[in-house]
């Protein structure tokens, strides 16, 4: 089967997007193929590797795409930018599955568009194939995230920090582009109609349970607060840092979207933070959950005229809510750490038990000290104490004092639950970084190692569950372009 494409966005949502077609890739080539995100797709693999080249990278466009760039505004690091939008990606259109899903089909590096101010609407294999593996890591861990469908060369020669580098495309599926910035756009013009229309159709598409209601902008708010407080509380329970949590980089559907310098943090400190522009740690690990709050409230400004038509009483709507933004995180935040600590039943301790947890875990790995807690569970303390006695920085004092209280709260399906949400492989730096130069010289075989590893993160797999060597030095990511 072909694809089936609807362009409700186009139809829909006047204003906020520009009819603009990919450029032509010269020699487009197929570097790696979603096979079995295709499979549940109900696409034909084979139709995908014969065309997949051409339609992946701009070079034809399938059948029934409608190539566009959206619009949207965002803060980004605080500062905010009126027009941003696609300024290096195009939406092909909505792909409809045979079972009634829809995603929308974005290329990502796929040229410039009217939204690409300065820059040149490329973008080069490395970054591209970092967010494949990185969105579909997620996707096994259970994150909502887009999904990675293909990364293309396009046979053209793109210059980044002054080198020559191979220009790709990334496919990708996302619920929907709707981004706080896409709210922030209409609003900065003072376009109240469009801002109703947005969010219409932000419900129809997302939280379709709400459509019909009263006052629909409240009622959207709350459910967005509750889809990405949940995303953020995952992120933090794998130890992800996003890197850019930019108003414009947080999806409305509550997925994880705009993989750039993202990262999985190894040592637990909670001031970490990879990306390279991000100078002052804005989102760092432990300070996502504030800047959630501080995008919704963003989000809550453009919508005030759809909470109420008076404004002073629209305001104080909106600040009640973000008010509660902090407990509700708290409260998805104690029920991933629940889940990870294999408790039976939540309980009034639970806060204190995981901060005190977080106290005894400084400079240990995160991901294993989980993993090997389970063991713990099951009885075997000796991996989590190897773990200790191996990390230069780390004390087991305090985890001594802790480990009885947290057993005292463990039933027999404890061992066994913990073990199917902490995963024993993420996407360590230094394998992603391995796989990638392999990748760029030429070699795909590190990559598809290294995907195949993290499409089983649950099953151990010592080969690829070892932190990075010492002499890996401090990590440092780049921004996508
Ligand atoms: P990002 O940091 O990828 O979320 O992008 C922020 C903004 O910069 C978005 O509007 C992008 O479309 C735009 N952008 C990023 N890279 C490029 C590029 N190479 N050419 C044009 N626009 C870009
Ligand atoms: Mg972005």
């Amino acid at each position: 089967m072909t694809f089936r494409f609807d362009n409700s966005w186009l139809r829909d949502l006047p204003g906020t997007f520009v009819r603009v077609a990919p450029d032509p890739a010269p020699a487009p080539e197929l570097v790696v193929l979603n096979r079995p995100l295709a499979l549940d797709l109900g696409l034909d693999a084979g139709l995908l590797a014969r065309e997949g080249a051409g339609w992946f990278s701009g070079a034809a466009l399938p059948p029934g795409a409608d190539p566009a760039a959206l619009a949207y505004a965002g803060h980004q690091f605080g500062g905010f930018s009126p027009v941003l939008g696609d300024g290096r990606a195009h939406l092909l259109g909505e792909f409809l599955t045979p079972d009634g899903r829809r995603f929308d089909l974005q290329l990502k590096g796929s040229g410039r568009t009217p939204f690409s101010r300065g820059g040149d609407g490329k973008a080069v294999l490395g970054p591209m194939l970092r967010e494949f593996l990185i969105s579909e890591a997620m996707a096994a861990l259970g994150v909502p995230t887009t999904r990675s469908l293909a990364v293309t060369l396009t046979g053209e020669t793109v210059i980044r920090d002054g080198r020559r580098r191979r220009g790709a495309v990334l496919a990708r599926l996302a619920a929907s582009h709707i981004r706080i910035g896409s709210f922030q756009f209409l609003s900065a013009r003072g376009d109240g109609d469009g801002l109703l229309a947005l969010a219409e159709y932000a419900i129809a598409r997302h939280y379709p349970e709400l459509a019909g209601r009263e006052v629909p902008g409240l009622a959207f708010f709350d459910a967005v607060v509750a889809r990405q407080a949940r995303l953020v509380a995952q992120w933090m329970g794998l130890g992800f840092i996003h890197g850019v949590m930019n108003t414009d980089n947080m999806a409305i559907s509550g997925e994880t979207i705009d993989y750039g310098p993202c990262a999985f943090m190894e040592g637990f400190a909670p001031g970490t933070v990879f990306s390279s522009i991000d100078r002052q740690g804005r989102y760092a690990w432990a300070n996502q959950p504030l800047i959630l709050g501080w995008n919704l409230a963003r989000l809550a400004e453009t919508l005030l005229p759809l909470f109420d038509p008076d404004g002073a009483k629209a305001v104080d709507l909106a600040n009640r809510r973000l008010e509660g933004v902090a407990a509700l995180y708290r409260a998805e935040w104690l029920g991933v750490m629940g889940g990870k600590l294999g408790l039976a039943a939540p309980n009034p301790q639970d806060g204190a038990l995981v901060d005190d947890l977080l106290a005894a875990l400084p400079g240990v790995d995160w991901t294993l000290a989980f993993h090997h807690l389970a063991r713990a569970a099951e009885g075997d303390e000796a991996p989590l104490r190897g773990l200790f006695a191996g990390s230069p920085a780390a004390d087991f004092t305090a985890m001594a004092a802790w480990l009885p209280r947290w057993r005292a709260r463990l039933d027999a399906g404890s061992a066994a639950r913990m073990a199917a949400v902490n995963p024993a492989v993420i996407a360590r730096n230094h394998r992603v970084e391995a796989a990638l130069e392999a990748a760029e010289a030429g070699d795909m075989a590190p990559f598809e190692a290294l995907w195949a590893a993290l499409r089983q993160p649950f099953v151990e797999n010592p080969e690829f569950m070892a932190p990075a060597p010492a002499d890996f030095g401090p990590y440092m990511t780049f921004c996508g372009t």
